[in-house]
């Protein structure tokens, strides 16, 4: 930049700026513009040329250029300074302003140099970053769908003025939207639109949706797709609607952003870079929340199998009961229990009489049949806290904790009744021979499980269909 100069060519020189650029001599009178300024504020030159800032400026903008003005004039360096200017959209503007003294050749101050480079767009692209930064380490620390789609739309209505926004979800039908966070929409206007069909001829959203495309509707008023919503638009105050389909990482629909306007509206370039952004930062919260509830069901689905496999080593895989080895180790613990504790309990030992006779006549699948429905006679009469199992074969087992031999002998009885009356499919009836004993101290299993064993054994001897114990 020129340090001295004659003032005479500066007219010339401050066309050659792209930027806007003015200069004011040390009285602090405007005595050059360039045109690109004269543009942007819509003034003429009459307007400014040989006027004060005062003149031009409000009072609050004047006092402090006055005050930089000083602090140029007072150092030998160029001052750099930031100022923006409202918009009629709202916006800013913002400008980085150089200001520098002139001198004439005897070094005496001619007065101030002003270029002012235009930065918004900068700017712009700085408040998306921000925005798009702080939504992400949100949504990074967060689970809860509606509160990381919360966090979009209020930092949205923060940037927009007069805006009031909105996220719609598509269901799983993909022909409906559904209520994502609306927090600023009031209750009945959200009611309404919670669950609209996608078409496109359904508002802003709804086409949004099924275009898979930008809608802007500047005018709710006058826009056919909004003419059976008007009532409540115009109870909510709502005349411009701008909708953002929001896009999966692959490109699935997932739903749509929207801005809303208190005035029918155009968007700015500004605000449509905006809205994508946004769109893009609910697109990621609504995949989280889709890979989440994946992950979710994977591992409840890994649970239930191992909830299974573990099923698998204590069930018999035909009748469901608890099988030989878990009745080995629950009665190895009962009879360790028992020593403890001195109590007692007591096993019923079954054998389902003639049984081969169901297999020879009606075959193995029939026979299995009837050991299931056998099964299930068992659990039906006895406690939640007995321990029902197959002992092998058309044998079974239960351990029935605490008890003294009246009352082992009655539930054994009542199992035999409940059996003989019961009607099997295919064999009709069946019956079944009991042999029941209870622990006494320093028994060993062996010892315990041989005693029910002759017990049966003599009930089948005597005739079947019998209880009998030791
Ligand atoms: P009883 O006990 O009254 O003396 O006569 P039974 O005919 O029941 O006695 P036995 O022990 O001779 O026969 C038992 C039969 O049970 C032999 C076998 O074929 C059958 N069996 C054992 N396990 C199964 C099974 O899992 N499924 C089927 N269908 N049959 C089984
Ligand atoms: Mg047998
Ligand atoms: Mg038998």
């Amino acid at each position: 930049m020129m340090k001295s100069t004659t003032l005479e060519n500066l007219n010339t020189f401050i066309e050659l700026i792209p930027d806007l650029a003015c200069f004011k001599n040390v009285e602090g009178i405007y005595t050059h513009y360039n045109n690109s300024f004269l543009a942007y504020k819509k003034l003429n030159r009459a307007d400014v040329i040989g006027k004060t800032a005062f003149d031009i400026y409000s009072h609050k903008d004047a006092t402090e250029y006055a005050k930089i003005d000083k602090k140029v004039l007072a150092s030998s360096n160029p001052l750099n300074t930031l100022h923006n200017f409202k918009r009629e959209d709202g916006f800013f503007d913002y400008f980085k302003v150089k200001q520098e003294v002139i001198y004439d050749d005897k070094k005496n101050q001619l007065g101030i140099f002003y270029i002012a480079k235009n930065i918004t767009l900068q700017k712009q692209y700085e408040f998306i970053n921000e925005d798009t930064q702080s939504i992400l380490e949100y949504i990074a620390k967060n689970y809860n769908i509606t509160n990381m789609l919360e966090k979009v739309v209020n930092t949205a209505e923060s940037r927009i003025n007069n805006s009031k926004c909105s996220i719609l979800i598509l269901n799983e039908t993909k022909k409906n939207l559904l209520l994502g966070s609306a927090p600023s929409l009031p209750p009945y206007y959200n009611k309404v639109i919670h669950g609209i069909a996608i078409g496109e001829k359904v508002a802003s959203c709804g086409k949004a949706t099924f275009k898979k495309e930008r809608v802007v509707v500047e005018n709710i008023n006058k826009h056919e797709n909004w003419q059976p919503y008007l009532p409540i638009t115009t109870k909510a105050n709502l005349h411009a609607c701008w909708s953002e389909p929001i896009f999966s990482s692959n490109g699935v629909i997932l739903g749509s952003f929207a801005i809303y306007n208190h005035k029918p509206k155009k968007p700015s370039e500004f605000e449509l870079r905006l809205i994508s952004s946004y769109a893009h930062c609910a697109s990621i919260a609504i995949e989280k929340e889709q890979n989440h509830k994946k992950l979710l069901s994977r591992t409840q689905r890994i649970e239930r199998k191992n909830i299974f496999l573990a099923s698998l080593a204590t069930k018999d895989h035909l009748t469901g009961l608890y099988n030989r080895s878990k009745l080995d180790t629950v009665l190895e613990k009962q009879i360790k229990h028992s020593k403890r504790y001195n109590k007692t309990f007591g096993i019923i030992l079954l054998d389902i009489d003639y049984f081969k006779i169901v297999n020879d006549k009606y075959g193995h699948p029939t026979g299995d049949t009837v050991l299931c429905e056998f099964s299930d006679l068992l659990i039906a009469c006895s406690r939640e806290t007995d321990i029902v199992g197959r002992w092998g074969g058309e044998e079974f087992l239960i351990i029935v904790d605490n008890i003294d031999k009246e009352n082992i002998m009655k539930l054994a009885e009542k199992l035999r009744l409940a059996i003989d009356k019961h009607e099997f499919s295919f064999v009709k009836h069946k019956t079944a021979s009991f042999g029941v004993t209870l622990y006494s101290n320093d028994y060993k299993m062996n010892e315990l499980v041989s005693r029910a064993d002759k017990a049966l054994y003599e009930a089948k001897n005597s005739g079947r269909n019998l209880v009998k114990y030791l």
